[in-house]
């Protein structure tokens, strides 16, 4: 499920920073061990009672330097508008209701998005009658806090999650069922690899032309805990030589099913034939349907190797595979089993890295190291700017980034971010999902 964003809009000096700080507490110092982070950060995750967000603090947004304050408001309440879900308006209820206040409140009255008012700096309760005025803005009830003393962050809190879903109990990891598919053309070795790591001879496999059958799943429980379920596609035979080409694309199409429906694909390739076109459309449709993949290139007891050989069949492997680069290969005999236990832990660890979520705060710190090493596009005098970083969902990692404007991502850029954070964050052999929403552009 998506993470709710929350963002903290409001005047300068009304004590956003100091309320976002006083609620980041604990989780800013944990990833402030992060090596070489320093900056301010305006960024993080929450987490209260059953509710998890991320707040924003708009106002730590850098904008265009010579803006206007007033502007400079716009744009963060337009940021907030256009991104959040949750938008909590602060004012000073020290200084009172300002112009300024009036303007913001005027656009976040536009939006259907939920607003929570929040009147800071009613540090004593004999203060609480400043917070009436605010009730003219039309956002609903004022609520009083103390960002200072962290009086009234609660109900703040849960002013926010009123608009929020709960956290559903997410199911068990430890009891999940990993859908494995096991798919390539026929005669790959799929039903020997499958019968291997069942550890039984549960299908027959032969060459014995005209036999067709459907996918067969089969739940397996690997000692230490995990279990399985393997789609096992094989079943598409070669009735005869001349309709050899079409059952292999009807194979493919018979692929997407399994496909669509298993959480890591295990790609079989023969080693005696390398990548084939056939291979080639398969491996397409996992990245695309954003499942992890391994690669394993079966028969390798067919192979004359010497030291290199599967150093340089992995490249031509990956070559061929360009656009599912981040797959690991495997090199392994069905026949033999030779490394055919290698095959589950492989499947485990992409699993791992396709469900893996990074908090938001580390997040958008690489991606600032990002943009120093190498610079954003710029194109007719404007600069690509990316406001921030977030990361929606899992299987596969998808990450929403905010910029100013969607033409300038180019794609070479995004392929360079994409890098950078697998260098950082792994995501071996699962693909990644950039979206890049441009926010509003302010015309005034
Ligand atoms: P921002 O510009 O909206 O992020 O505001 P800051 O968080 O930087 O706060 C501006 C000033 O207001 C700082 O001097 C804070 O110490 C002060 N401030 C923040 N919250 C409170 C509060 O609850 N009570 C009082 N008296 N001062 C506060
Ligand atoms: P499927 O159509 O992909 O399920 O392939 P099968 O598992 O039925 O295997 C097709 C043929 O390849 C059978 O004759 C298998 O014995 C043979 N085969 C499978 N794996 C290996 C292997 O690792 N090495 C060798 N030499 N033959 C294999």
């Amino acid at each position: 499920m998506a993470k709710p964003i929350v963002a903290v809009v409001g005047r300068p000096n009304v004590g956003k920073s100091t309320f976002f700080n006083k609620i980041a507490g604990k989780r800013i110092s944990i990833v402030e061990d992060t090596p070489g982070v320093t900056r301010d950060r305006i960024y993080c995750d929450v987490e209260w009672q059953n509710y998890r967000f991320t707040m924003i603090d708009t106002g730590g947004i850098d904008m265009h330097s010579d803006d206007v304050l007033l502007s400079q408001m716009r744009h963060q309440a337009e940021i907030a508008i256009d991104t959040a879900d949750v938008i909590c308006f602060f004012c000073d209820g020290r200084q009172g209701l300002t112009d300024d206040d009036r303007e913001v409140a005027t656009i976040l009255r536009r939006t259907q998005k939920p607003v929570v008012l929040c009147i800071n700096k009613i540090d004593d309760i004999k203060m609480n009658d400043q917070i009436y005025e605010f009730y003219e803005l039309g956002l609903g009830d004022p609520l009083a806090l103390s960002a200072v003393n962290m009086m009234g962050l609660g109900d703040v809190l849960e002013a926010i999650c009123n608009h929020l879903e709960p956290v559903q109990e997410e199911e068990d990891d430890e009891h999940h069922i990993i859908q494995l598919a096991v798919v390539g053309r026929p005669n790959v070795g799929k039903s020997s690899l499958v019968n291997r790591l069942l550890g039984q001879e549960r299908t027959m496999v032969s060459d014995i032309a005209g036999t067709t059958r459907d996918a067969i799943d089969t739940e397996y429980h690997a000692p230490d805990g995990t279990t399985y379920n393997i789609i096992d596609t094989a079943g598409i035979r070669r009735k005869s030589v001349i309709e050899d080409a079409s059952l292999e694309r009807y194979s493919v199409l018979r692929s997407i099913a399994a496909i669509e429906r298993c959480d890591v694909a295990l790609l079989m390739i023969d080693a005696q034939d390398g990548v084939t076109e056939q291979d080639t459309k398969i491996a397409g449709i996992i990245h695309d349907e954003g499942k992890a993949a391994v690669v394993v290139v079966n028969k390798w007891d067919m192979i004359e190797k010497d030291t290199n050989t599967m150093e340089t069949f992995r490249k031509k492997v990956l070559e061929n595979l360009k656009f599912m680069d981040y797959a690991p290969v495997l090199f392994l005999s069905a026949k033999t089993g030779q490394r055919v236990h290698t095959v589950l832990d492989m499947v485990d660890q992409v699993w791992a890295q396709a469900c893996k979520r990074v908090p938001t705060g580390v997040l958008n710190d690489i991606l600032h190291d990002a943009i120093a090493d190498f610079q954003p596009p710029a194109s007719n005098g404007r600069r690509l700017k990316i406001y921030y970083v977030t990361q929606q969902s899992v299987c596969p990692p998808t990450f929403i980034f905010f910029v100013n404007d969607e033409k300038l991502m180019h794609f070479s850029y995004e392929r360079y971010l994409e890098n950078y954070f697998r260098k950082t964050f792994d995501f071996n052999g699962t693909p990644v999902r950039f979206i890049i929403r441009e926010r509003k552009r302010e015309e005034s």
